[in-house]
């Protein structure tokens, strides 16, 4: 890192004590911009960095409300408006305990950049709570939401801030807090919350659209080898939306997904998993993935212990959670032949893995360019619900097909530019940091 960059990653660890994920996440889009500010001094002139690192306001809140005994329970709310010089806040909502200021600042930071090179006019920012969903009545579950969104509702608008979902949040979790926003405004705003349900404004594909676009990513990433899925073994974590629909894409361009997991373990399927049978499972009982392995009877194994990235692979998705995949897990993988690795989740990959990936000359994707596709999908919500329309499944997945070949091209040839061919961390950094740069820019010290 030059001087300047490193002051300025200085000054957010002393501003931000203590949010080891928020430093994480800067350092790793600074360790891409030295060439950037040597050819666009304008940007260090204008302080382009010391402006984007600082949120544009930072919301925490309580939020009170009555478990089933009624008990009083309290936890904390958040919403980063990290910045809108591309256009209204947009990024997700995460439900889980050990979301804290840190969690929500390098979700919200990443978002600034992934938003920007979806192509959409967007902003970045993100929010949750600790509230910690598992076990929780679906009452609780509403009672939670409805005092979340009384207070978090004098922040939004479809100009100013529209949420969608993460961790903990779905499509159920959307409609509680959809209700609240309609009932305390007494307006029916659907562009307020993108991931609505289908028959009240939301649109088709956006279930889809983050595993799906993730999936397209890396067949472009595989193509521009010379390659393709067909005939892979692919490797998926988690068992949440991403990788639901990262297993059900891959599967249709005739990879087999042998592995998933949750946080109790993880299981292998050799014949390829059942998907069916996992969303029944994950999305309708809401059980572990151990139950999966109990009802293949025998044809699949769980695994209470080690990593799913022992299992030998040859495409990795990390679609759960941040630094799930580490230096010795990445070490594993490049032993075992993997030949890429895409993220699904938010900085599932240490930086130490990443470094290790690169170097053994694996394609990498970075999760701010491979998992765009969910929130670009959610713009195309947004347009949909602007012009009071709602287009097919075949049409939506072709523009969310656009967006991913549009955002891999963009990458490679970023990349290309800047000396570094095939590095598609330095390609999606740079690509999304200077349109942001520009804007920031354009618009005068606000
Ligand atoms: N939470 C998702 C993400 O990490 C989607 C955000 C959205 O659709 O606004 O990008």
């Amino acid at each position: 890192m030059d001087t300047k960059i490193q002051e300025t990653y200085d000054t957010v660890v002393r501003r931000n004590p203590g949010e080891a994920e928020f430093h994480q996440s800067v350092k790793e889009v600074f360790e891409s911009l030295s060439p950037v500010l040597e050819r666009n001094p304008q940007y260090v002139d204008a302080a382009v960095l010391e402006r984007i690192c600082e949120p544009e306001r930072q919301i925490i809140f309580r939020v009170p409300w009555m478990d089933d005994n009624n008990n009083v329970q309290i936890n904390r709310g958040f919403r980063v408006e990290f910045s809108s010089v591309l256009g209204p806040y947009k990024g997700g909502l995460r439900f889980h305990p050990s979301v804290y200021l840190g969690i929500i600042k390098f979700l919200g930071f990443e978002q600034i950049f992934k938003n920007s090179l979806t192509g959409m006019p967007i902003g970045g920012g993100k929010g949750g709570s600790d509230f910690d969903p598992r076990g929780r009545s679906e009452g609780e579950i509403m009672r939670f939401c409805q005092s979340f969104m009384t207070e978090l509702y004098r922040h939004l608008g479809e100009y100013t801030d529209v949420p969608a979902g993460d961790i903990g949040v779905g499509g159920r979790e959307i409609g509680f807090l959809f209700g609240q926003y309609k009932r305390i405004t007494n307006r029916y705003e659907s562009g307020v919350l993108t991931g609505k349900g289908i028959t009240w404004g939301g649109s088709l594909v956006r279930t889809e659209a983050t595993g799906y676009g993730t999936v397209m990513f890396t067949q472009e990433m595989l193509k521009a080898k010379g390659e393709s899925l067909d005939g892979r073994k692919v490797i998926v974590s988690g068992s949440g939306n991403v990788a639901i629909y990262a297993t059900e894409k891959a599967t249709q361009l005739g990879a087999t997904v042998i592995a998933c997991s949750d946080s109790s373990g993880y299981v292998v399927d050799e014949d390829g998993l059942d998907l069916e049978l996992m969303k029944q499972i994950k999305e309708v009982e809401r059980a572990r993935v151990s139950e999966y392995a109990a009802r293949r009877g025998g044809r699949a194994r769980f695994a209470e212990s080690g990593s799913i990235w022992d299992v030998p692979c040859d495409i990795a998705l990390p679609c759960a959670t941040q630094n799930e995949l580490n230096a010795d897990h990445a070490r594993t993988l490049i032993k075992n032949g993997v030949v890429a690795v895409s993220e699904g989740a938010n900085m599932p990959c240490t930086p130490e893995a990443v470094a290790l990936l690169q170097d053994a000359g694996i394609a990498f994707a970075p999760g701010k360019a491979a998992n765009a596709g969910g929130v670009a999908t959610s713009a195309l919500e947004m347009q949909q619900n602007a012009s009071r329309d709602s287009w097919d499944f075949e049409y939506t997945e072709e523009r969310l097909q656009d967006i991913m070949v549009g955002i891999h091209q963009n990458c490679a040839e970023t990349a290309e530019e800047y000396g570094a061919p095939g590095n598609y961390v330095l390609g999606a950094n740079i690509a999304g940091f200077t349109k942001v740069a520009d804007a920031v820019i354009a618009l005068g010290v606000i």
